[in-house]
């Protein structure tokens, strides 16, 4: 057996698993949850995974899970990682009517893919011919969303980040792993893989302002509007935007979660979540001041009380250009060299950025959905593509990265200098969001 020949071999046992690994997609697909609630989802994956006959951890982040599959020898260990959360989007055809949650993201794609790669592997009996190890993770939470719970879920002391990577790598599951392969998908017409590409940063804040109640016709002079409060500090955000620049990629995106109890009453609890993204931090930090700014501006001039929570946000992606380089290589065997795309900036964040400061990390695309990601008309429109195309991509990187001697794996750790540590990291989010 050659390494061309495993490939084929892999490449022919995902195909033959090929119903089953999209069954698996599509029944995630029907039973979206939100992240740090994936209760089903995990059920269901470690179905799979007690079906491969894996030993595996389960409850990491709350809800995630880990399995390794050894190598002839374990020098290295690479993960490939699905995550298992979806967004809110009530209007999707595939939406849960009760909580509203819809895979308009496509993350039940990067989970089956997960399972099938490590199914194509067992299968073609390929670890065998590996020098190291592949770890399947099925990862929570990559959505940064519902700051209120999950800042609930920090103060009970269960998660210490919004992301569920982050909160694997401070729970320590991320000790014995030395590279990532990531993947998400990407919904563009005609478009099959891609490789690469980086993301914007973030820091997430949760804003309360407090008023004092009174009856809202008979007296409310005596109530502070802490409404009011809040329109005049977002306001006062807009008008900043002249202050950044182009190049910065700064995004500033406010929901107000509460505008007050009842009509009658002056409202006097208002609530607002909010990121502020930007190409990278030290632009998500000169952001983050104005708005803050602002914020105060609202507060002082209608006399409300104002609490800002600055949570950890998702750091901006960093390159590993080694480990692109090998992905481009996987895709291009799969689909061809003219139909891989290199990824450029994109300015929405994942918490991968936070790995990709500790290990290197290497990211492929997939086509095969079409629509508005994140929005009710987001389809998969090519599900051998989307579910199957993707376990190849992770399934070929495998095989270049680990086989015989896992020489290709050594390589890209020993090129990747992280910027931080995991000590570093950790000490860096702390003094970023009690940054003023
Ligand atoms: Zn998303
Ligand atoms: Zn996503």
């Amino acid at each position: 057996m050659d390494r061309e020949q495993l490939k084929q071999k892999v490449c022919a046992a995902i195909d033959a698993r090929g119903k089953e690994i999209i069954a698996f997609g599509e029944d995630i697909l029907q039973h979206p949850e939100l992240g740090y609630k994936e209760e089903r989802t995990a059920e269901k994956t470690e179905q799979k995974l007690k079906e491969m006959g894996l030993s595996y951890q389960t409850g990491i982040a709350l809800t995630g899970l880990k399995a390794r599959l050894k190598g002839k020898a374990s020098d290295i260990s690479v993960c490939v990682m699905g995550e298992m959360d979806s967004v809110l989007c009530p209007g999707h055809p595939f939406a849960d009517p009760k909580t509203g949650a819809a895979h308009s993201c496509g993350h039940n794609g990067q989970l089956a893919a997960t399972i099938g790669a490590g199914m194509g592997l067992l299968d073609a009996g390929a670890m065998q011919y590996f020098g190291g190890d592949v770890v399947l993770v099925a990862m929570p939470a990559e959505e940064a969303v519902e700051l209120e719970f999950r800042n609930r879920l920090r103060e009970q002391g269960k998660i210490e980040f919004l992301g569920g990577k982050q909160q694997f790598v401070i729970e320590g599951a991320f000790d014995d792993i030395d590279l990532v392969l990531a993947l998400h998908a990407q919904t563009e017409p005609g478009f099959k893989m891609g490789v690469g590409g980086t993301n914007n940063g973030f820091i997430a804040k949760y804003i309360r302002y407090k008023g004092k109640e009174a009856h809202s016709g008979a007296a409310p002079h005596v109530g502070v509007n802490a409404l009011n409060a809040a329109l005049i500090g977002l306001l006062s955000i807009h008008a900043q935007r002249e202050t950044f620049k182009d190049s910065d990629n700064v995004r500033i995106h406010p929901i107000m979660t509460k505008g007050g109890d009842l009509v009658n009453v002056v409202p006097a609890d208002v609530r607002i979540e909010m990121f502020v993204r930007a190409k990278t931090t030290e632009a998500v930090l000169d952001a983050n001041r104005k708005v803050d700014r602002a914020l105060q501006a609202g507060a002082l001039a209608i006399g409300a009380d104002l609490n800002i929570t600055n949570l950890p946000g998702y750091l901006p992606r960093a390159v590993s250009a080694e480990f692109n380089e090998v992905c481009r290589q996987a895709a291009a065997w799969l689909v061809g060299e003219g139909n891989v795309r290199i990824g450029g900036h994109v300015t929405a964040s994942s918490d991968v950025g936070d790995l990709s400061h500790l290990m290197p990390v290497g990211s492929f695309s997939i086509g095969g959905v079409e629509g508005v990601g994140h929005s009710e008309n987001y389809a998969i429109v090519d599900s051998d593509l989307f579910y199957l195309g993707a376990a190849k991509q992770f399934a070929v990187a495998m095989i270049d990265l680990l086989w015989d001697d896992a020489a290709v794996a050594k390589q890209v750790k020993a090129a990747y200098k992280a910027p931080y540590t995991k000590e570093t990291w950790y000490k860096m989010w702390q003094s970023l969001c009690e940054a003023k």
